[in-house]
């Protein structure tokens, strides 16, 4: 997604000092579901550019709960609007690339922070769910000149009709640091589909982003109740908080948030969500043969049959029992000859070399690994790393720091029974990088579910990538 904002004050480069982005240098920065490219088409005395470019990473997407909430199910977490669309993505990405021009200081020049500037945004795909008089609505309150376009759904099939994007461009002479706040609050209202997953306190971040001008607009119940997910204990409270326009009260703000959180982990499980990035993370490194290495009851193999991208899938597992569920699961009793041959389901151990299992793009090994004691551990490695080899293996393990969050969990004891144990983050690190140097892999971490700052997230996960030799 792109966003472009112009400005004619001369001399025009004195945006880069209100940015802070020197308009000499291009530049990225890393979001927890993509990165941020800042770079500046022109700048000159006269008309200066700032460019940012907004790359969402489907991974990060589901990594983070931050995919879109439609009813799609885990198809919406894959194939979707969001890497184009301006949305709640491109507010967040604002409010981490600009943070310090969205408070209006300015450390080189402090009188340009507040001074009022010609400026000129442009959004190639800003999706408008209203229409365009919504987002006149919006916008004209603030002082801005709006100039909407609706594009075609597909320029080559005009039958089709149109969508509910526009190319959208807004001129207003307003001091910067204003105008981003305008963005931030009303481009995922605009949408109207923001991201609902938050992990700050969403009603202070509304009324922070909101100061100074949000009190009077003509349409902030709309705005409330679009930018927090017309949830409506929210709402209100936000509202309530807009009429007294102070500041919100930090204990309440956290019982919102406790709230907040408790739903959406009821929205999305962590097995889901867990399922999510290694299905995202299979696709992602292009595989279309894959194995799942103690597929258990099947659950994983049921997501990569639907997924048309896999062609060959090999489900392998000690346990027969589980293999009977699995097979139940899938119904396949009922599958074709060529489905069969399209997934196998195999009674097999990873503790011996298995020419069943060679050859394929890559493998998945959720949540088993904590089920081999040290010295059938040293066995999977050489039967996987050594002998299947697959292209990228995906592990995720649970993370023991973290089960000092799980309220059900007497301190000191395992998840499950059968774990023979749970590894820190550094000893699952550790592990990895061993196995990694040894049979000739590299490996990334990523983590699976809500991150806390002190103890990671619940679950880890390690993507290893055999080396071209
Ligand atoms: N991957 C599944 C199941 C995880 S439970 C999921 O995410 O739901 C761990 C699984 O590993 C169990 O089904 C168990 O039977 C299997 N397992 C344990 N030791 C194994 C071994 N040596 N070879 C193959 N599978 C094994």
């Amino acid at each position: 997604m792109l966003l472009t904002l112009t400005t004619t004050h001369r001399p025009a480069t004195d945006l880069g000092f209100v940015l802070r982005k020197n308009p000499a240098r291009a530049q990225s920065f890393n979001l927890n579901f993509g990165k941020a490219h800042v770079f500046y088409p022109e700048a000159t005395e006269e008309r200066c550019t700032m460019a940012l470019l907004v790359e969402v990473d489907p991974v990060g997407l589901v990594r983070t709960r931050r995919g879109p909430s439609g009813e799609g199910g885990l198809l919406d977490q894959y194939v979707n609007d969001r890497p184009y669309a301006a949305s709640s993505f491109l507010s967040v990405a604002l409010a981490d690339v600009f943070g310090t021009a969205l408070t209006g200081q300015c450390l080189e020049k402090p009188k340009l922070g507040e001074l009022a500037i010609p400026l000129r945004v442009e959004l190639p795909a800003l999706p408008c769910r209203g229409g365009d008089e919504f987002l006149r609505k919006l916008f004209e309150p603030l002082g801005y000149r709006v100039e909407a376009v609706r594009l075609p759904l597909d320029e080559a099939s005009p039958e089709w009709g149109d969508s509910s994007y526009h190319r959208v461009v807004l001129e207003a002479t307003l001091p910067v640091h204003q105008l981003l706040s305008h963005l931030y609050v009303l481009i995922p209202v605009l949408d109207n589909d923001k991201h609902y997953w938050v992990g700050d306190d969403e009603v202070s971040k509304l009324l922070r982003r909101g100061e100074g001008w949000l009190t009077a607009h003509p349409e902030r119940e709309a705005i409330a109740r679009r930018y927090l997910k017309h949830q409506r204990g929210l709402v209100s409270d936000a509202l309530r908080q807009l009429i007294v326009d102070g500041e919100p009260d930090p204990d309440e703000a956290a019982e919102v948030q406790a709230a907040e959180e408790a739903n959406v982990e009821r929205g999305l499980s962590l097995n889901e969500q867990r399922l999510g990035t290694v299905l995202a993370a299979l696709k992602g490194v292009g595989a279309t043969s894959v194995l799942d290495l103690g597929c258990g009851e099947g659950r994983l193999l049921r997501q990569l049959y639907k997924d048309r991208q896999f062609k060959r899938i090999v489900g392998i597992d000690v346990s027969h029992r589980v293999l009977e569920m699995a097979a139940d699961r899938l119904h396949y009793d009922r599958f074709s000859d060529a489905q069969k041959e399209r997934l196998k389901i195999l009674q097999g151990s990873l503790m011996y070399r298995d020419a069943r299992l060679e050859g394929f793009d890559a493998a998945a090994v959720v949540e088993v690994i904590e089920h081999l004691d040290p010295p059938r551990l040293a066995a999977f490695e050489r039967s996987v790393f050594e002998f299947a080899r697959p292209g990228t293996v995906v592990v995720t393990t649970p993370n023991r720091e973290y089960n000092v969050r799980w309220e059900t969990l007497p301190a000191g004891r395992f998840r499950h029974r059968d774990h023979r144990f749970e590894w820190s983050r550094d000893e699952f690190q550790a592990w990895s990088r061993r196995v990694s140097e040894r049979f000739g892999y590299t490996v990334r971490f990523l983590p699976v579910g809500p991150e806390d700052a002190e103890v990671g997230a619940p679950t880890q996960m390690g993507i290893f990538e055999r080396r071209v030799a």
